[in-house]
């Protein structure tokens, strides 16, 4: 019989034992909370002006590598929104604005330096203390970002999660699945979302299957 029990909880990972679970359908769920779970991060940025040491591309990019905290239930992939605007709505796209100057003293900008345009959104960068770049006296960085519900697939800096699954020592056919999250996501939400992908993606090739042999 199927056994599923949580061995393990805390903030940040989750350990979940599977009992009699066959290894392909807890390694599709393992793999959905890497590439499938919705997570948000800047997936635009407007520079409007730079003079840092840092080349615009390259600040760009750390910027997209830091982890929002996410609403899923409220955002959606542009992709999925029925707006139809490549600017996006308010259901699809979070808006930010990053400002900073180093007047005398040399100055270290952190993401905590990245405001909302909307200030009662909780969808935030986990820390406040993720440094971006460094400017010197007179340098001046000025800057839009625009963050997005993505998934792993799509790109690394979306992947909600880094999970494994191993066997229980000396108990064959006992597997433990651990789910560390990143920051985006609580660890048992982003099992919540891959299971509710699972079942999603199951109901489908189902459905398909019964339609092409006829079956109902
Ligand atoms: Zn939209």
């Amino acid at each position: 019989m199927v056994e599923v029990k949580i061995v393990e909880e805390d903030e940040k990972s989750i350990r979940v034992q599977l009992g009699d679970v066959p290894l392909s359908i807890a390694n599709a769920i393992r793999r959905f909370t890497i590439n499938e779970v919705p997570t948000m991060a800047v997936e635009e940025v407007l520079v409007i002006e730079n003079s840092s040491a840092m080349p615009n591309e390259v600040l760009t990019h750390r910027i997209s590598l830091i982890p929002f905290i996410s609403d899923i239930d409220r955002y959606v992939a542009p992709e999925e929104c029925d707006c139809g605007s490549k600017l996006g709505c308010e259901k699809c796209v979070v808006r930010y604005v990053l400002r900073a100057e180093a007047l005398d003293e040399p100055l270290t900008v952190y993401s905590g330096d990245i405001i909302p345009e909307d200030p009662t959104t909780t969808v935030k960068p986990v820390s406040p203390k993720i440094p971006i770049v460094k400017l010197a006296p007179g340098q001046r960085v000025e800057m839009e970002l625009y963050v997005r519900v993505g998934k792993g697939r799509k790109n690394a800096k979306w992947q909600a999660a880094i999970s494994s699954l191993y066997e229980k020592d000396g108990e064959p056919g006992k597997r433990i699945l651990f789910i560390e999250s990143i920051g985006f996501l609580p660890p048992r939400r982003i099992l919540k979302e891959a299971v509710s992908i699972f079942r999603k993606k199951v109901q489908e090739l189902s459905k398909e299957i019964m339609r092409e042999i006829g079956g109902s």
